[in-house]
């Protein structure tokens, strides 16, 4: 597997290098608005550990991931009344991996209405982002 690279852009979102819309962050974890959502809340779950995807990630990295992303799923479908959500995760280019730094993806779905495309349904209004994040945020406090 090729190696990690810190210049990726997950990795300079968690350094502070470039801004992202966030809804949590803690030690370990940062989630933030995806800018091509494939739907209303879609949301990206980062663990800060460095890793190019689930294949070279620590364990005890996963296990952090994984409990974030139930957290926050939750806090999504609550935030969006959504019928139900996505979750996914791409491991390499030919899995559609876009961003290599381990990200999981939560994305609301609702009856009838299908999914933009992945990384390609075209850049969100960030100040509709930022609402977006607002309102999953308030659901996360809820659920505290
Ligand atoms: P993938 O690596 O295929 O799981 O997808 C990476 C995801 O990151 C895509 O859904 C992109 O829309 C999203 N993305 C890329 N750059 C940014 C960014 N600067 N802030 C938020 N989301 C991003």
């Amino acid at each position: 597997m090729v190696s990690y690279d810190s210049a990726n852009i997950f990795a300079k979102i968690i350094r502070g290098e470039i801004p992202a819309v966030k809804v949590y962050e803690d030690d370990d974890i940062l989630a933030f608005m995806d800018v091509m959502p494939q739907s209303d809340g879609h949301t990206l779950v980062v663990p800060k550990a460095p890793s190019r995807n689930l294949l070279d990630a620590d364990p005890e990295t996963v296990t952090t991931l994984f409990a974030a992303v139930q957290r926050i799923a939750s806090a999504v479908k609550n935030a969006f009344n959504a019928d139900g959500l996505m979750i996914v995760q791409y491991n390499e280019a030919p899995a559609g991996q876009t961003v290599f730094h381990l990200h999981v993806h939560i994305v609301p779905c609702f009856e009838g209405i299908e999914l933009r495309g992945h990384a390609t349904g075209g850049f969100a209004d960030p100040d509709i982002l930022a609402k977006h994040a607002a309102r999953i945020r308030a659901a996360l406090q809820k659920d505290s």
